[in-house]
């Protein structure tokens, strides 16, 4: 159940195994929080845009294979320093205590104890708020809410663009799986043999399901299990904290800074670090926002302004003169989402664990909160959808018997 990265793969992977399985999806398509929009002909992602982590991606892996066009963006960004570029010194400088914060929240992570991000912090001298701000932008908490034993390590940093947009790459993996589309699944029974689900379709009988609904959502109780989920999985689901990240699309032809799929580090006076991701050589930004600037703001038109004051800020009302705000993203209130992915807090590294576990040996949970080494990712969910079908598959050993949907 659900047609995002984790369902699409596991749906895949369960008919290479020869069972049948079929996609329930809420909304009226398939990608979950991988969508490709249009920007004047141009592809722009509006979810999952980087394909992480790059060969340990399957999702890499996988593209290579089919001979999609994957582009391997720099490492080298643009830094930007009170509006204007940073010099050598200060790139050096920077680039010192990014790598020595790193380093030090892997050295934290193997110590036997878990404990918040934000401890393992390094001195880091002038440069402490932004680097800061940069980690917690790509976890999606504030660093005293994250668990430094389930922090992303520097190798997410290999990044690919993928010709036509995450979204679209997987749209295309989706196609010719049977998929109920616009069909949420509201129950779940699973007293067994088998489980019903009964959808906004109709009910459906399975020999099992594999529930790849964000976490957040099945926190939220938008799906009920009959009987009731057991206590350490619902403790295990109401552990995560939903993590924000949200795209401002902008279309800036005259930006002050150039070089196409790079990143783009602002450190100012009235914020400590904002990301601007020239995308895949189209004429287009992302500004990206974290959990904290995203909880004081309401609602498109206020992040809209939210950015234009920032570059503003940045680069003085002159350089804004050709910018436009073209989208600004909502996943967060989306109510098949509520986030952009899952967060682990300190102390709760087993809620990945125990969501891992099947139930009865018919409800098995997918997606990217499964994933230690991918969090948060749509590799990670492409990598547990797959996982989970084997299981399944092993599972359930024999061929399905006719009329029957795993
Ligand atoms: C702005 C943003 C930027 C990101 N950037 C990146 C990036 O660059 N690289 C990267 O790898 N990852 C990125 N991510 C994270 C990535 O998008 C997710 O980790 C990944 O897509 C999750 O896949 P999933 O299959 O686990 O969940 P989803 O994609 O959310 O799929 C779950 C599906 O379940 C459906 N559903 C919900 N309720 C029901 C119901 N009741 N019945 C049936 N179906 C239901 C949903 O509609 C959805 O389609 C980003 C996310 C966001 C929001």
């Amino acid at each position: 159940m659900g047609g995002g990265a984790a369902g699409i793969a596991a749906a895949r992977r369960c008919r290479e195994l020869g069972l049948r399985a079929a996609i329930f999806e809420a909304r009226d398509r398939v990608g979950g929080r991988a969508v490709t929009a249009a920007f004047a002909g141009h592809p722009v992602d509006l979810g999952a845009h980087w394909l992480h982590a790059g060969d340990l991606n399957p999702m890499v892996t996988l593209g290579r294979r089919r001979g999609e066009l994957l582009r391997r963006t720099t490492r080298r960004g643009n830094l930007f320093v009170d509006g204007r570029p940073a010099t050598a010194a200060e790139r050096r400088s920077y680039g010192t205590a990014f790598g020595r914060t790193d380093l030090s929240f892997a050295g934290a992570a193997r110590e036997p104890a878990d404990r918040p991000l934000a401890s393992a912090l390094p001195p880091l001298g002038r440069w402490r708020k932004a680097t800061e701000a940069t980690m917690a932008l790509i976890s999606g908490r504030p660093l005293r809410e994250v668990s430094v034993q389930d922090f992303p390590s520097d190798e997410f940093g290999d990044n690919y663009f993928i010709r036509g947009g995450y979204g679209a790459y997987l749209a295309r993996l989706a196609s010719g799986l049977p998929a109920a589309l616009g069909c949420p699944v509201h129950r779940v029974g699973w007293s067994g043999p088998g489980v019903t689900l009964d959808t906004a379709g109709g009910p459906v009988k399975a020999r099992a399901v594999l529930v790849t609904v964000p976490v957040p959502v099945l926190a939220a109780g938008a799906i009920r299990f009959d009987p009731g989920l057991p206590d350490d999985v619902a403790d295990a689901l109401s552990a995560f904290l939903p993590g924000s990240y949200e795209h401002v699309v902008l279309n800036w032809p005259g930006s002050p800074f150039a070089g196409a799929d790079r990143l783009t580090k602002l450190i100012g006076r009235r914020f400590d670090a904002a990301l601007l991701t020239g995308m895949d050589r189209a004429p287009f930004h992302y500004l990206e926002l974290d959990h904290a600037t995203l909880s004081s703001l309401r609602g498109g038109a206020e992040v809209a302004r939210f950015a234009r004051d920032l570059l503003r800020d940045a680069f003085g009302a002159r350089a804004l003169g050709t910018l436009r705000v073209l989208h600004v993203t909502d996943w967060r209130h989306d109510p098949h989402s509520l986030c952009s992915w899952s967060v682990v807090p300190p102390g709760r590294t087993a809620a990945r664990d125990v969501i891992s576990r099947p139930l009865g040996a018919r409800v098995w949970f997918g997606g990217e909160a499964r994933s230690r080494s991918l969090w948060g990712t749509a590799g990670g969910a492409w990598e547990e959808g797959e996982r989970a079908a084997g299981e399944i598959a092993a599972a359930l050993g024999a061929v399905p018997k006719p009329g029957e949907t795993t």
